[in-house]
């Protein structure tokens, strides 16, 4: 859940224009050959664009990405990421494409991939899953990374941030000065409304599914169920056959492929795990070439069977463990996992998955 700096100093920003990919937008190239169909996205820090695939690109800073849609009346753009990050998008889009963005898509509310839409108000309408209006109703929204009222003072303060950003660094929580930079008035506690200070209300909510058409291509919105967040949206581009998700089947910490545990905060951030399973699913059941989420590299279809499966069997030997009537230290103990010993973050997460998912399966029956 590492955040980013939500403002970079002017010089870091300069920087990161310097050194961000040169792109030639126009005209669409040439069919790709299937193996040109998934292009190497190495994760790169500082700010860049590049092309998936005939007019769609990612953008993004670092492990963090959104996605965006060039047609001939406008840009539909997914996910603004920071306000940093979109303050320096705008003007390359302008300069690069000659049009203006048009759509603002939420994958979900969490403040490091939603924030930054105001930028681009004055042209775009902004659309999310409607479960993102309850997130931005006044209270406290579902927390990325295990922050919540642990203490159950009513209010988030600093060790309610601080115990899982201590305890997992990296996994867990957001980043060691993420309390500092978010308290703006400095009175101990970050509200709601200092939490969402960058990200601006949607003009548009769905509530299962949605069609966006701009310039003669159509892109769809799918609430596939609710996992890491309760306000989840997939972007499918069926002409592109490309699919964009973040935070689910690729979480922060996945890089080259998707053989990484995932980073199981909490009670698997307070969602049924047997919904997070049958949301993956929903994605897979869609029709698509490459899997460009909003973290990670690309993907092809097939590879989403992976983190599926490792769900499906976590929650099928933790399932099994309870029947037993085992303790959560048997369970650590004895739950290997060992399909997944050559996984990333085996070592470290194995028994982190078992408690997230004890926890996940004796609140959610
Ligand atoms: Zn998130």
């Amino acid at each position: 859940m590492l955040s980013l700096p939500r403002l970079l100093p002017p010089a870091l920003l300069l920087l990161a224009s310097v050194i961000s990919a040169p792109l030639s937008a126009q005209p669409t190239p040439p069919p790709a050959t299937p193996q040109q169909q998934q292009p190497a996205a190495r994760p790169a820090f500082g700010n860049q664009i590049r092309q998936i695939k005939g007019n769609l690109y990612r953008a993004g800073n670092g492990a963090w990405h959104s996605i965006f849609l060039v047609t001939e009346k406008g840009i539909i753009l997914a996910d603004p990421l920071n306000l940093a990050f979109a303050t320096w998008l705008k003007p390359q889009l302008e300069e690069r494409f000659h049009v203006p963005v048009r759509y603002v898509i939420y994958s979900h509310s969490h403040f490091d991939h939603a924030a930054g839409a105001k930028v681009f108000a004055d042209t775009a309408t902004i659309i999310a899953h409607e479960g993102v209006a309850t997130n931005m109703d006044g209270r406290y929204p579902q927390m990325p990374g295990d922050m919540i009222d642990r203490n159950n003072n009513g209010m988030i303060d600093r060790e309610d941030i601080m115990i899982p950003t201590t305890a997992d660094p990296g996994i867990c929580g957001m980043s060691a000065s993420f309390f500092d930079q978010t308290d703006l008035n400095k009175d101990g506690i970050v509200t709601p409304a200092e939490l969402q200070v960058d990200i601006v209300k949607p003009d548009l909510y769905y509530s299962e599914r949605m069609t966006v058409t701009l310039g003669g291509k159509s892109v769809e919105l799918m609430h596939p169920g609710k996992n890491h967040g309760n306000d989840m949206t997939v972007v499918y581009f069926p002409e592109e056959r490309v699919v964009f998700a973040t935070d689910m089947i690729a979480d922060a910490l996945v890089r080259t492929d998707l053989h990484s545990l995932p980073s199981a905060c909490g009670p698997f951030d307070g969602t049924p795990l047997a919904e997070w399973i049958s949301s993956y699913k929903a994605v897979q059941a869609l029709d698509f070439d490459i899997f460009a989420g909003g973290h990670g590299d690309f993907y092809s279809k097939a590879d989403i069977a992976a983190p599926i499966e490792f769900l499906e069997d976590l929650q099928s030997a933790v399932t099994e463990a309870l029947g037993k009537g085992w303790s959560l230290e048997q369970m650590k103990k004895q739950i290997k996992l060992e399909k997944y010993a050559k996984w990333q973050y085996y070592d470290k997460l194995r028994e982190k998955n078992i408690e997230a998912a004890y926890l996940n399966l004796t609140k959610f029956r």
